[in-house]
């Protein structure tokens, strides 16, 4: 599942001016899934209740989308890691120990990785002089084959 961050515009039950709140959506029904978040809070912060005014949309941020890429654990230099590869971007990071909860949440720029490198640059112009100059170097933690 894509996850998305979508903006909701909220406002105290009190009244006064709404603000917008931005949130990881991770289902298809944003609207649905910050009701919940909103129940929630109502319950734990019962003099600071808030409602939706409205959804005010996607914001265009999209997260990286990690899952497992290496069938075993690698074993390197002493360290012990899983390899983890966003579906999106193809991105791939380290996670380490075993039994962890996973919850490393960084934003997708598929266009902006280079992949060869395992590289997220921060402008396209960036990634295209990278590109020209063509001096790929691919991270010592990565084996082959993955
Ligand atoms: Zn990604
Ligand atoms: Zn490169």
């Amino acid at each position: 599942m894509t996850e998305k961050e979508v903006s909701v515009k909220v406002q105290s039950l009190d009244g006064g001016n709404p603000w917008i709140e931005t949130f990881t959506s991770r289902t298809d029904n944003p609207k649905k899934e910050f009701e919940a978040l909103l129940n929630q809070w109502n319950i734990d912060f019962p003099d600071n209740k808030r409602k939706i005014v409205e959804i005010v949309g996607n914001t265009g941020k999209i997260y990286c989308d990690f899952h497992k890429a290496n069938m075993l654990t690698v074993v390197r230099n002493r360290e012990n890691y899983d390899i983890m590869e966003c579906s999106q971007c193809k991105l791939f990071i380290k996670r380490h120990g075993l039994g962890q909860g996973f919850n490393y949440q960084r934003e997708c720029k598929p266009d902006l990785v280079c992949v060869e490198c395992n590289k997220q640059f921060k402008s396209k112009s960036g990634l295209k002089k990278h590109m020209d100059v063509g001096k790929h170097k691919t991270p010592e933690w990565l084996p082959d084959g993955v």
